[in-house]
């Protein structure tokens, strides 16, 4: 197994990652709200988080993970002040909550498919654990981490002798935090508590209620995720993820209540994923218009140029999204997949040099999942001079991890044959010439023999690409 470096969120640096058993993954992840359409920002997370389990697959791991979706009213804020996501969708469409969640459900998987995001071993909507979930609060409860209040359960933070073990949060934003809250919660004994169980919400008109020991209600925010967890991957998990807003006081308050209930530590490596921006600041949905994937395909974008386009970045960076910077990563794929379609069937497997550029793609991931220099490699294993049945070779085994279905495009795009491709490598180079010499009349010439081979020609900033006509 090769040594696999990640950022650790729990212990704030890099370290090897070491599951708890030998080749073996328990990996879980925040699921998505379905009360809307993911926006790309959302799929950020899910792309990475998708590299992340093929990177571990690719070295040799075998990976359990588990996804949960958020399909039962979910607060955007603990102190029952904030909007309840699942009603509001609702509302707005006029439909039953469980009709808004099958929809979005279905509308995100789509997304994940275009986006060549692997489903998760296990995907469980909320609905289906109220009874893991009421149990677990019972547990909580006799134990003495939790009490019962107006009406709700609460989880007691003040029984914990380390509760900002994940974030970086202190006393004073909290307060800052709590002052932005439109209304504070009278029964919480600490500001910090947040609600298992609620029987008494603002949202009385909650469609979903189940019995439960307190009465009827529905749970909290952060209960469905240590439970769902728990109930697929056991008390020990190596790995939990998502976007970075989630670290509180989502992945938090899941770290109290998971190790109240089971009395050790639960999880060893948290991953998390930074926001996509745009002009204004984090994309959203609550700002109204947001993107989405098939809004990018209306625009004639393929989903996976987005998913280049995240792969070019860090993970650990804030990504910037504009449609100039997409159009160059549109440009870059094409030319790809270009080179690709060009190369021949030819030789046979140079497994040294297979293993060395193999090595290198690993040193590159394996540093804390550094999927641009990833790409640099698959780039120069395109320009070495490795014969055609070596570089398809490691194309294929490249892209089972960066899954951007380069040998299909190829594959699927028009039969082009490498004296045709370098027939327009070399006329273009002419053209450039004929361009700088001012001397236009001959450009366009070269424009127009390059276009009764089938070839069209577009100049971008990064140079000028082709595409065979037909395509
Ligand atoms: P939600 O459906 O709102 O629960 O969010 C689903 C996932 O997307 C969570 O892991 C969030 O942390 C993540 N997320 C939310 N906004 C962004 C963003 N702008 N960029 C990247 N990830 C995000
Ligand atoms: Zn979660």
């Amino acid at each position: 197994m090769s040594v696999f470096n990640l950022y650790n969120t729990l212990t704030k640096r890099t370290e090897e990652f070491k599951p708890n058993e030998e080749g073996k993954v328990r990996m879980y992840t925040c699921g998505p709200t379905v009360y809307h359409f993911a926006h790309i920002g959302n799929l950020r997370s899910y792309i990475m988080e998708d590299v992340l389990e093929k990177y571990l697959r690719y070295t040799g791991y075998d990976v359990k993970r588990v996804m949960n979706i958020t399909d039962v009213g979910h607060l955007t804020s603990d102190a029952d002040s904030g909007e309840d996501k699942m009603l509001k969708g609702a509302k707005r469409e006029h439909k039953t909550v469980m009709e808004i969640a099958e929809f979005y459900k279905k509308a995100f998987f789509d997304d994940c498919a275009k986006l060549n995001i692997k489903t998760p071993d296990v995907t469980e909507p909320a609905t289906n654990c109220i009874p893991e979930f009421i149990h677990m609060i019972e547990e909580l409860l006799k134990n003495g981490y939790a009490y019962e209040a107006g009406g709700n359960v609460y989880f007691d933070t003040s029984k914990l002798e380390e509760y900002y073990v994940l974030s970086n949060q202190n006393e004073e934003e909290l307060q800052v935090a709590v002052r932005d809250d439109v209304e504070e919660d009278i029964n919480k004994k600490n500001k910090t508590d947040f609600v298992l169980w609620f029987t008494k919400s603002k949202f009385d008109e909650q469609e979903l209620k189940w019995e439960s020991p307190w009465g009827m209600g529905y749970p909290g925010w952060h209960i469905e995720c240590s439970s769902i967890s728990i109930k697929h991957l056991g008390g020990y998990l190596d790995i939990h993820c998502g976007g970075v807003d989630n670290i509180f006081p989502h992945h938090t308050n899941e770290i109290a209540q998971s190790e109240a209930y089971l009395g050790h530590k639960w999880c060893n490596y948290w991953f998390h994923v930074q926001h996509l921006n745009d002009q204004t600041g984090k994309m959203s949905k609550s700002k109204g218009e947001f993107l989405t994937v098939p809004l990018l395909e209306e625009k004639g974008y393929n989903p996976l140029v987005y998913r280049m386009f995240c792969l070019q970045s860090h993970y650990r960076k804030p990504l910037l999204f504009s449609f100039d910077v997409l159009d160059n990563t549109k440009t870059s794929y094409e030319k790809l997949v270009n080179k690709i379609a060009a190369l021949g069937e030819d030789g046979t497997l140079m497994q040294q040099d297979i293993e060395e550029y193999r090595k290198k793609f690993k040193e590159a991931m394996g540093n804390d999942l550094n999927t641009s220099q990833a790409l640099t490699v698959l780039y120069d294993v395109l320009k070495s001079s490795l014969d055609n049945a070596s570089k398809r070779y490691l194309i294929e085994d490249f892209d089972k991890v960066l899954s951007l279905g380069l040998l299909d495009a190829a594959n699927t795009s028009v039969e082009i044959d490498e004296s045709l491709a370098e027939f327009a490598e070399k006329l273009i180079e002419e053209r450039n010439q004929a361009r700088k010499n001012k001397d236009f009349a001959k450009a366009d010439a070269i424009r127009a023999e390059l276009a009764e081979k089938g070839i069209e020609i577009k100049d971008t900033r990064e140079g000028t690409v082709w595409t065979m006509a037909q395509r």
